[in-house]
């Protein structure tokens, strides 16, 4: 029997979020391979633009339409979700590691009473298997999973784990009506959004990350410079993060965020377990730091043993130069 995929598809201001496009991309090759069906899942409000787009990617586009889904709740969501994996038997079942689908899918096993496996990196199918790569302790090792007949698992993947494909399909769009389920036991009151609009930290392809070698939250500009001209992102570790000097929403790491962009640069970070966690899968490692023995250099491609503050204005320099000469 074909192995239908199901994959919960995330999205900002009516267009897709990336990680939702990656996994549709292969969601859609392994798919093709094995003459399955790809369901994209879109849950919200006046999402008939978002859907619109997945028709590209999707066999079949499935629309939970209802203006109490129009923000994220655990509750609703997981009701919704439940139901059509219930209706759709899919195989496997996608979601990003994103801080929604680190949310909803663990709740979800739970109602479904399934297996997940959470912050992949890879997938492979080969023998009419299916195979799931993800690191175990900080990325020291690299593991790949299989599954047993009749198990249907949750799978999260970390943001960059593929790469996106235009595709043209014209999927057909299959609106459901749905019992949503609302626990009456709380209430979201407000919601606060961040004040700027900044390129997401688990999507970005670049990411300057600043640690406690920065000395002080004024020191950061130099990263911002940095990442704006990459088109990135400023990351923090948690101490610098904890000396609030950046917010939260910047921590890369254990207790923050899990990233895989193109390329990582970390300056003054010192490369402890719980921030490589959130790093050691960045395609280039680049590291700056005056201690030559510090941690941080086991992961590195490339490492400057220097004073940042020497290093951080050539960089900049040198970076601005060769973008103008692209
Ligand atoms: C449960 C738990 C969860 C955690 N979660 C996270 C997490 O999500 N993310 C995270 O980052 N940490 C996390 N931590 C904390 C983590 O263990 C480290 O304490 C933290 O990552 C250290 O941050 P740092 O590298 O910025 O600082 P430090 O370890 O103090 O390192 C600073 C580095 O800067 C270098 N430096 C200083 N001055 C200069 C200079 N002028 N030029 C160049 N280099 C310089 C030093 O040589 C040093 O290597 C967690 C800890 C626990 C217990």
């Amino acid at each position: 029997m074909a192995s239908d995929i199901m994959v919960f598809v995330e999205y900002k201001d009516g267009n897709i979020r990336k990680v939702s496009l990656e996994l549709l991309t292969k969601g859609q090759e392994l798919a093709k391979k094995d003459g399955a069906t790809l369901y994209a899942v879109i849950i919200g409000f006046q999402i008939q633009e978002v859907a619109e787009s997945a028709r590209a990617y999707a066999d079949k586009t499935i629309i939970v339409d209802n203006e109490s889904l129009n923000e994220y709740r655990y509750d609703t969501y997981v009701s919704v979700l439940e139901q059509l994996v219930k209706k759709y038997q899919p195989s496997f079942i996608f979601s990003g590691s994103t801080v929604t689908g680190k949310d909803l899918f663990p709740r979800l096993a739970a109602r479904l009473n399934v297996s997940i496996v959470s912050d992949a990196v890879g997938i492979d199918f080969s023998d009419n298997r299916l195979k799931v790569k993800k690191p175990l302790y900080g990325g020291k090792v690299i593991s790949w999973l299989s599954f047993k007949e009749g198990v249907s698992p949750l799978i999260t993947f970390r943001p960059n784990s593929f790469s996106v494909e235009k595709l043209s399909l014209s999927g057909e769009i299959v609106e459901e009506k749905i019992d949503i389920f609302k626990d009456q036991k709380f209430n979201v009151l407000s919601v606060n959004k961040g004040g700027i609009e900044k390129v997401d930290l688990q999507e970005a392809d670049f990411i300057i990350c600043g640690g406690r070698g920065m000395k002080g939250p004024e020191n950061f500009q130099v990263l911002e410079e940095i990442a704006n001209i990459m088109g990135g992102r400023v990351g923090a570790s948690r101490a610098v993060v904890d000396s609030k000097w950046r917010e939260y929403d910047d921590q890369v790491g254990k207790s923050g965020k899990t990233v895989s962009p193109k390329l990582y640069i970390g300056c003054g970070v010192s490369g402890a377990l719980h921030h490589t966690m959130g790093m050691d899968t960045s395609k280039i490692i680049v590291a700056v730091n005056k201690d030559p023995n510090a941690p941080i250099f086991n992961y590195a491609d490339y490492g400057i043993v220097d004073d940042l503050f020497n290093v951080l204005p050539l960089l900049k320099q040198e970076l601005a130069k060769s973008k103008q000469d692209i």
